[in-house]
């Protein structure tokens, strides 16, 4: 099957600065890829090659399976996007703005902008200049830009930015029911997991311009790691006494001197068995004044993922 998205050994490179390195998406029809990164690990850079707005140093992108070139610039038209902050006309209203991109468009159907101002919730707002309004609204007149010819994929860069919590709800339902019920394909950018965890349906964590690793939305809750939390009042022997029974122990020395730090423990067998370790700890003559199971959360998630990668990089 043709994929809707995809890039083949993508690379861009400014001086020694490889931005995206060797980049290999696959992105199927109807799916919500969230492009998971820190700040500089490469998603503009992706995305902006993806549209043709620079020229990749090497490798390809394809979109309905055409090779992006800037000779056949039908590619995009059925392509959205949001890349950064979307520039509007201040001076003209939002009505005026989406009739301006009607045109542009080539869209015959006028009622595409009613469409989309109720669409996107906008109705309070058509008559406002766009100077006028509000960060979040702004960002709502740029989704609205970005969906009004029905596209069927729709590549956004960081899209909720400047968006309340109620406005970022509706964004994700709306991209949810394009997936789902129009079959568009959503490559959507972030750098916090939380907040792509509940729309992806896939998703790929880029750092240092590579994909380091990617994730199925459904399976994500799987990974999270649980460790047993442990506090005391002499942590160092605390520790000796676990790292001797043969248990995997984080926290370093310095960490456990200046006491801020519990100790972890992430062996299966003391998370499913807490009990097991209170008993050691006891006997021992060090009892915990804390134990309890934690689990990580998608944000610690995904910097031990970083982590983890830039530790393997290392060695
Ligand atoms: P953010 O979340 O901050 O938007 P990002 O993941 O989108 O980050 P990019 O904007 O793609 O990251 O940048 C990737 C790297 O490439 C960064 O180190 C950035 O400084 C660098 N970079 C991007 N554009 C240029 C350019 N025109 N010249 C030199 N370096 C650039």
């Amino acid at each position: 099957m043709i994929e809707a998205i995809s890039t083949v050994d993508l690379t861009k490179t400014y001086g020694d600065l490889r931005a995206v390195d060797n980049l290999n998406l696959s992105i199927g029809r109807g799916e919500i890829f969230g492009f998971l990164g820190l700040n500089g690990a490469g998603k503009t850079t992706t995305i902006r090659m993806l549209l043709g707005m620079i020229t990749p140093t090497s490798g390809y992108c394809y979109l309905n399976g055409e090779r992006i070139n800037k000779s056949n610039m039908d590619i995009w038209n059925d392509v959205g996007y949001i890349v950064e902050t979307p520039y509007s006309y201040p001076e003209l209203t939002v009505r005026e703005n989406l009739e301006i991109v009607r045109r542009l468009r080539g869209i015959e159907d006028r009622d595409c902008v009613d469409w989309i101002i109720d669409k996107l919730k906008l109705g309070e707002y058509e008559s406002r200049r766009v100077e006028h309004l509000s960060l979040g609204n702004a960002q709502r007149l740029g989704i609205a830009k970005a969906i009004i010819h029905r596209p069927k994929i729709l590549l956004l860069d960081e899209p909720t930015n400047g968006l309340d919590p109620a406005g970022i709800v509706e964004v994700r339902r709306l991209l949810m029911d394009l997936a789902e019920n129009e079959g568009v394909t959503v490559l959507i950018s972030s750098h916090k997991l939380d907040e792509i965890s509940k729309i992806a349906t896939n998703i790929g964590i880029i750092h240092e311009g590579r994909l380091i690793k990617e994730i199925d939305g459904g399976g994500l809750q799987d990974q999270l790691r649980k460790s047993l939390v442990l506090d005391g009042r002499n942590k160092l022997a605390m520790r000796s006494i676990l790292f001797q029974a043969g248990y995997d122990m984080s926290a370093k020395d310095g960490d456990l001197r200046k006491g801020s730090h519990p100790l972890r423990v992430h062996d299966e067998g003391a998370v499913n068995a807490p009990e097991k370790i209170a008993t050691l700890l006891v006997k021992a003559g060090h009892p915990p004044t804390l134990l309890k199971v934690e689990e990580e959360d998608l944000e610690m998630y995904f910097l031990r993922m970083i982590e983890e990668y830039e530790g393997i990089r290392n060695e």
